[in-house]
């Protein structure tokens, strides 16, 4: 895989603003006034960012969130 092809989404139908992502891991995600999170990173691409977009996607309560690798 490319640099290009790893991709960090958020399903907002599942999302239910429990702020995980961002409170944890603000370099890839930033929250809104509505506290749904926005994408800061949308293709990790270093070793922080893809180890950071591992462990959100593991933590989100919801399942929102998906690192596709
Ligand atoms: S951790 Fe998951 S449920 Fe919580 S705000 Fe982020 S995407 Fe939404």
């Amino acid at each position: 895989m490319t640099e290009t092809t790893r991709t960090l989404k958020v399903d907002f139908k599942k999302c239910i603003k429990a702020g995980e992502c961002y409170y944890n891991h603000p370099d890839l995600f930033k929250a809104t006034e509505s506290y749904y999170p926005t994408i800061v990173v949308s293709h990790p691409s270093t070793a922080t960012e893809i180890r950071e977009a591992r462990e959100a996607a593991e933590v989100c309560p919801s399942g929102a969130i998906t690192f596709e690798e």
